[in-house]
C-alpha cells in the first residue's frame, strides 16, 4: 500500500494536483511560486488573490512564507555581495582568528540576541492565552490598517488574534533552533554564516513585535493605532517624569527592573484597584521603565538598565521587582545594603531567594517583615504585584529603613584610601576618585560621569564603598534632586496616514532630508546629552527623528530656555516631528514603519516577500538607525535586522566594539548598480547607501555619517537635494571640510542647496575638472574620466528619476507587461 501523504510527489499524478489560483484572467500554479507548498497553501492562495492580476502578471511571484534563511538568499547575496562583511578581533582574543570563524561567533551573538527577545515573548503569548484565550482579537485600532509587517513579511500572514500570534512564535522557535545548530556545529562560508544571522536579526523583529503586540492589545499599553491623526502632535502628552529627583521618598516606592512589566502591570491595579494611585510610587529602569507609563501615567522612568545600580545606591526603592534582566549585579546584595526588599519574579530569576509562588500574599508580607527576609521568589505575576504594593506600604510604615549613606559617616571608611589608583585604572571613564576623597564636589562631579559598574569597588584593596561616596555627594550637592525631567510615554505603531504625509515631506518632495531612528541605551558619560543633541540637530533639518528603547529618557533630560526637547517638537510621524516608539520591543515599530513607506509608496503588501520589499526601500527610502551605547547581543541582533530590511545602521560610540560591519567600497565601481526595471539594462548608480552597518566614534561623525547615509539612487529631485545639503552641512560644520566624495551624488546644479550652490559649482570645476557656465553645469566629468555633457551623464550614471528600478533579475518587469 502506497503511503497516500506521498502521493503528489509521484511522477505524472504531480500535474494533475496543480494548485492553480485563478486572478483575472491569469492563471498561477502556487506550486511554482512557493518552495514547498504544504501546510501553507491557504496563505499562498490569499497572497496571490491580494496581490492581483496586474502584479501577477508584471513579475514572476515567488512567495518565502515561514521563510527559512536560505529562502532569503537572493536578497541577503545582494547585500552581502555590496558590503562584505568586515571582522575586528575581538577583545581578549589574542590571534586574528580566520573570517569563518568570526562569521561563526557573529551568527552566535545574534542568535543569543534573538533568543533573549524570544524568550520574553514566550512567556508573554503563553500568559495571554492562557488569559485571555486563543480567540483573542488582534486589534490594532482604526488607525492601523496592516498590523504586525514585521511577522507578516516572514511569514506570510497577519497575526490576528493570540492563535496566529502562537503559530508565528512557533515558526521563531523553529528558526531559532535551525540556527543554532549552524551557530555552533556548522562549517559553513562566510556569507552562509551571516545570511543566518541576517535572517537571526529579521527574526529577532518578529519576536518583538509580537511581544509589543500583545502590550498593546491585551494589556491597555498606550497605541497611536487607537487615535486619530488629528491627535497625534500631542499624544501622549508630556507628562511623564523622568530621572531619580522624580521620586517622592516619602511615599512607599516600587522600582521594576528588566523586561518583564507583567508584575508592574498587576501593581498598577492593585494600587487603582485601593485608590493608592496617589500614595505610592510606582517606578522602573530600563526596558519596563518605559513599558510602565504607557499604561500607568504616574510611572516614572528613573534611569537606564545599563546605570540601574545607580537607583539602589541612592537608596530609593523600598522594594525592587527584578524579572529576567539584563543587571549586571546581584540585586540582592545590593538590596540589602539599602534595606530594600526583593522579588524576583518569574522562572528565570532565581537569585537565591526562595521560591513562594505557593503562599498568599499576606502569609508571605508577614513573614518578609518579621523575618526581615531579603526577599522572595514569586512565578505568578499578580502575586508578585500586589506582594510588593503591600510589602513597599509595610516597609513604610515600619520606617526604620536605612536611607542613604551619610557623608560624615563615610568619611572615616574614605580615610583607609591609600592613593594607590587601582580603581582609576580600572574605571571604564578613567575617574581621579582617589584625588576626590576628601571633596565633596569633586566627588559629585564624578557622580555625573559615573555609570555605577562597581569596578573601582570590586578592585579596591582597602574595601572603600567608593560609589556610596560618589552617591552622597550626590545628594549632598542636590544633584539627586535635581534629576528631574519630562518626556512622552511610547506611542507605538506609526500609521499609514502619517506615512502619507511623510512621503510628501520625503520621497516626491519637501526639505526634509529623511527619518532619522536613534535606538539603543547610553552607557558612558554624557551619553544622554550627546543622544539628545543628535536627536535636536535633524530636528532642526526638518528630518524626522524616532527613538526607542532608553535613549527615550536621554533625550528627555535635554532642556533649553524653549523646554524639553519633548515639549518642542511634535509627536506625530512626520517631518520634524520626533516620535517615541517605546520600549525595547518597541524597536519593532520602526521597520513596521518603513514597511509601511513601502506599502503606500509602491502598494506592495509586505507579506512573504522580503526580496520585493527590502528591494524597493533600500535603494528609495532616506532612512537610517543611530544605535547608541551598549553593543549588548540584542543590539547586534536588531543591527541585522534592520540590515536586512535596507535599513543603514550607524554604531556608537567607540563602535569597533561592535566586531563586525558591512562596509561599502565606493571606489569599487562594479559594485554600484541597478537595473532599470523595465528594460533590464544594467546601470552603473551613485555609492549608495554607502555603508549598511558602520561604527563612529563620536556623536559628530555619527551625524555626518548618518547625513551620508540618506543618499538613494532612486530619490528624486528634492530629496536628493535635502540629503546632499544635509552631509554637506554636516561635514563643512563639524570637519571644517566637505567629504571627499560629495560630488559623486550630484546630477544637476539644482540639486546643490542655493547657498553654498556657486561654492560648490566652483569645487566641482577646480577639483573634479566639470565643466561649469555661470551656475550651471555645462559638462560633468564621469567616473571614467570622460567629460560629457549632462544628458549624456544622466543616461550613463544613475538611474532615470521616477523610473522603476531593481537590484534583483527576477524584480524586472516582463517584457509584455512593462507599463510602470
Ligand atoms: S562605578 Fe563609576 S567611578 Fe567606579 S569604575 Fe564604574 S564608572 Fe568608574
Ligand atoms: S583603589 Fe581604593 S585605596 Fe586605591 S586609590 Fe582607589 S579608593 Fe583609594
Amino acid at each position: 500500500m502506497k503511503p497516500e501523504g506521498f502521493a503528489t510527489l509521484r511522477a505524472g499524478e504531480k500535474e494533475a494536483n496543480k494548485k492553480i489560483v485563478k486572478v483575472g484572467d491569469c492563471e498561477v500554479d502556487l506550486e511554482e511560486v512557493v518552495r514547498d507548498l504544504r501546510g501553507v497553501e491557504d496563505i499562498a492562495t490569499d497572497i496571490i488573490k491580494e496581490m492581483g492580476e496586474r502584479r501577477v502578471k508584471q513579475w514572476k511571484p515567488k512567495l518565502n512564507i515561514l521563510a527559512h534563511a536560505s529562502d532569503i538568499a537572493e536578497w541577503d547575496s545582494v547585500l552581502l555581495n555590496r558590503y562584505h562583511p568586515l571582522y575586528t578581533s575581538i577583545p581578549s582574543t589574542p590571534t586574528i582568528m580566520e573570517e569563518s570563524n568570526q562569521a561563526k561567533l557573529s551568527l552566535q551573538d545574534t542568535c543569543k540576541g534573538l533568543f533573549k527577545q524570544l524568550t520574553f515573548a514566550r512567556d508573554l503569548l503563553d500568559f495571554a492565552i492562557k488569559s485571555f484565550g486563543r480567540n483573542r482579537e488582534i486589534d490594532m485600532g482604526s488607525s492601523i490598517t496592516y498590523p504586525t509587517m514585521n511577522t507578516s513579511l516572514l511569514t506570510g500572514f497577519y497575526t490576528k488574534n493570540l492563535d496566529d500570534m502562537d503559530r508565528a512564535l512557533s515558526y521563531a522557535e523553529a528558526q531559532l533552533l535551525e540556527l543554532l545548530l549552524a551557530a555552533y556545529f556548522g562549517a559553513e562560508t562566510v556569507v552562509e554564516f551571516e545570511e543566518k544571522a541576517l535572517h537571526a536579526g529579521a527574526l529577532t523583529f518578529l519576536v518583538m513585535e509580537i511581544a509589543e503586540t500583545i502590550k498593546m492589545c491585551c494589556f491597555e499599553f498606550f497605541n497611536a493605532g487607537n487615535h486619530p491623526a488629528t491627535e497625534y502632535s500631542d499624544s501622549p502628552p508630556v507628562e511623564i517624569e523622568v530621572g531619580m529627583g522624580a521620586v517622592d521618598r516619602t511615599r512607599p516606592v516600587i522600582v521594576f527592573f528588566g523586561n518583564n512589566f507583567l508584575p508592574a502591570w498587576f501593581a498598577v491595579e492593585h494600587v487603582k484597584a485601593k485608590g493608592l494611585e496617589d500614595a505610592i510610587e510606582i517606578c522602573g529602569v530600563g526596558a519596563v521603565g518605559h513599558d510602565i507609563p504607557r499604561f500607568y501615567k504616574g510611572g516614572k522612568v528613573l534611569t537606564s538598565a545599563v546605570k540601574a545600580r545607580k537607583v539602589t545606591r541612592a537608596g530609593i526603592p523600598d522594594v525592587v521587582v527584578a524579572s529576567e534582566t539584563c543587571l549586571e549585579f546581584d540585586l540582592v546584595a545590593e538590596a540589602k545594603r539599602v534595606d530594600a526588599k526583593v522579588v524576583a519574579y518569574g522562572y528565570k530569576a532565581g537569585s537565591g531567594l526562595e521560591d513562594r509562588s505557593d503562599d498568599s500574599v499576606d502569609d508571605i508580607l508577614k513573614n518578609v517583615m518579621e523575618n526581615d527576609l531579603p526577599g522572595v521568589r514569586i512565578t505568578i505575576p499578580e502575586k508578585a504585584g500586589e506582594l510588593a504594593v503591600k510589602l513597599a506600604i509595610a516597609i513604610k510604615q515600619k520606617g526604620n529603613r536605612k536611607e542613604n549613606y551619610l557623608l560624615s559617616e563615610l568619611k572615616e571608611e574614605a580615610s583607609r584610601c591609600n592613593s594607590c589608583d587601582v580603581c582609576v585604572d580600572v574605571c571604564p571613564n578613567k575617574q581621579t576618585i582617589s584625588k576626590a576623597m576628601d571633596d565633596v564636589s569633586a566627588l559629585a562631579d564624578i557622580y555625573d560621569n559615573c555609570i555605577f559598574c562597581g569596578e573601582c569597588e570590586r578592585a579596591c584593596p582597602e574595601g572603600v564603598p567608593i560609589m556610596d561616596l560618589i552617591m552622597s555627594a550626590a545628594a549632598t550637592t542636590g544633584k539627586l534632586k535635581g534629576d528631574k525631567y519630562l518626556m512622552r510615554a511610547g506611542r507605538g505603531p506609526m500609521s499609514e496616514l502619517e506615512w502619507r504625509d511623510l512621503t510628501f515631506g520625503i520621497i516626491l518632495g519637501g526639505n526634509g532630508p529623511g527619518m532619522i531612528n536613534i535606538i539603543g541605551c547610553g552607557n558612558y558619560p554624557g551619553s544622554e546629552r550627546e543622544v539628545a543633541e543628535m536627536a535636536r540637530y535633524f530636528l532642526e533639518r526638518n528630518a524626522l527623528v524616532t527613538v526607542s528603547g532608553c535613549v527615550a529618557a536621554d533625550v528627555a533630560k535635554y532642556f533649553d530656555e524653549n523646554g524639553f526637547l519633548f515639549e518642542q517638537y511634535i509627536a506625530a510621524g512626520v517631518l520634524k516631528g520626533l516620535v517615541n516608539f517605546g520600549g525595547c520591543t518597541a524597536i519593532s515599530h520602526v521597520p513596521a514603519a518603513i514597511y509601511r513607506g513601502a506599502l503606500v509608496g509602491s502598494g506592495y503588501t509586505p507579506k512573504a516577500n522580503w526580496t520585493q520589499i527590502a528591494d524597493y526601500l533600500y535603494a528609495r527610502l532616506p532612512v537610517v538607525t543611530i544605535m547608541w551605547g551598549a553593543a549588548t547581543e540584542e543590539m547586534y541582533a536588531v543591527a541585522a535586522g534592520l540590515v536586512r530590511s535596507g535599513i543603514p545602521v550607524v554604531i556608537g560610540p567607540s563602535g569597533f566594539k561592535f566586531k563586525r560591519y558591512f562596509l561599502g567600497d565606493k571606489d569599487d565601481r562594479s559594485k554600484w548598480w541597478m537595473y532599470d526595471g523595465v528594460t533590464g539594462e544594467k546601470k552603473e548608480v551613485e555609492p549608495c547607501p554607502m555603508h549598511m552597518l558602520v561604527p563612529v566614534d563620536t556623536k559628530e561623525e555619527a551625524i555626518a555619517m548618518s547625513a551620508k547615509l540618506l543618499h538613494r539612487p532612486l530619490a528624486l529631485r528634492d530629496p536628493r537635494l535635502a540629503s546632499l545639503e544635509a552631509e554637506n552641512e554636516a561635514y563643512k560644520n563639524f570637519f571644517g571640510e566637505y567629504s571627499d566624495d560629495w560630488h559623486l551624488y550630484v546630477r544637476s546644479e539644482q540639486e546643490l542647496h542655493v547657498m553654498r550652490r556657486a561654492e560648490l559649482l566652483r569645487k566641482l570645476r577646480q577639483e573634479h575638472g566639470w565643466e561649469i557656465e555661470g551656475m550651471k553645469i555645462k559638462r560633468a566629468r564621469h567616473r571614467s574620466g570622460e567629460l560629457m555633457d549632462m544628458q549624456e551623464y544622466n543616461k550613463r550614471y544613475g538611474i532615470q528619476l521616477g523610473r522603476y528600478s531593481t537590484l534583483v533579475p527576477r524584480l524586472i518587469t516582463r517584457k509584455d507587461n512593462n507599463d510602470t
